[in-house]
């Protein structure tokens, strides 16, 4: 039952369409040049616009694709599921709007666990799904994660999260939150084995993830004109009552400021990914043993 009870409907939202979406059809028209683009080259381009480089938003399995050789991976714990721990409801109940989104999305939780190779580079990726209950991250969420690090640790491989969410997720209340520091202490033991985290950070990103584990990376990359932040700029601009510069929390605004280290067109993010890995030494050509001198000196005599 919930403790209160709304009086009036929430206010609506100004605007239903989604610009950023891949709209139905033959022909997409960009908004970033205003331009017909025919859909079959958008998708070839990976729905940039071959025109302008505006970055249309994509799902999970489409970048997974993007990234592996051949498009090829397997997926990992695809069927955790949350089970609503609070009882949840606003508008309508959680357990309701879960049952909805799985049943559209055909996905269990908003990210996907995968394994396979880059540039043949062995990998664990975690992609999120924008389009599942906004890309929140709960507790399944979190979960996920943190099981795909502890996969890169065991496989003792380099672990790459691609971030597309608005957040903690409010329907799980703390628990949501507790994923912050779940998947950070993750990241913190696969830092003290030496492999390399790569954050790529796509539109939008934003909230409790922001504030983790997107922003951890030993790498932190970004898509162009992607929304990267942690208050959505309305917010901040009421609380210190000034107007925000332009491009505020826009991927190209945080790299100038130091907030991130480098911006990337989607089209070159897995030869980008691949030559920061190659430099972290993420490749071993052929697993040298590393046994200190000492050590083996004792052992042979
Ligand atoms: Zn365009």
């Amino acid at each position: 039952m919930a403790w209160f009870k709304k009086a009036r409907k929430p206010i609506a939202s100004s605007t239903t369409e989604k610009p950023s979406r891949v709209p139905e059809g033959l022909w997409i028209k960009c908004p970033g040049c205003a331009q017909l683009i025919y859909k079959k080259e958008l998708e070839e381009s990976l729905n940039v616009c071959p025109k302008c480089g505006h970055h249309f938003r994509i799902g999970a399995v489409d970048r997974l694709k993007a990234l592996f050789d051949g498009g090829q991976y397997v997926e990992h714990f695809p069927n955790l599921i949350s089970v609503d721990p609070l009882q949840f409801t606003d508008t309508k109940p959680y357990r309701e709007r879960l049952q909805k989104t799985i049943a559209e999305t055909g996905m269990k939780d908003a990210v996907v666990i995968a394994t396979g190779r880059l540039e043949r580079i062995d990998v664990v990726i975690a992609a999120m799904e924008y389009t599942f209950i906004g890309g929140s991250m709960g507790v399944v969420v979190g979960e996920k994660i943190t099981r795909g690090i502890e996969m890169a640790l065991d496989r003792r491989q380099p672990a790459i999260i691609i971030s597309c969410s608005g957040g903690a997720r409010m329907m799980e209340g703390a628990l949501s939150l507790m994923q912050m520091a779940k998947v950070s202490a993750a990241l913190a033991r696969l830092d003290r084995a030496r492999l390399p985290f790569i954050s790529v950070l796509t539109d939008p990103t934003t909230g409790g993830v922001t504030a983790s584990f997107a922003m951890l990376g030993d790498l932190n990359i970004a898509e162009p004109k992607a929304l990267i932040g942690f208050a959505g700029p309305r917010v901040i601009e009421q609380t210190i009552r000034q107007k925000l510069p332009d491009g505020f929390q826009r991927s190209q605004f945080l790299v100038e400021h130091g907030m991130l280290d480098l911006v990337i067109d989607r089209r070159d993010m897995k030869a980008a990914i691949a030559r920061a890995l190659r430099f972290m030494r993420a490749d071993p050509p052929a697993a040298v043993e590393q046994v200190p001198v000492g050590v083996a000196a004792a052992t042979e005599s």
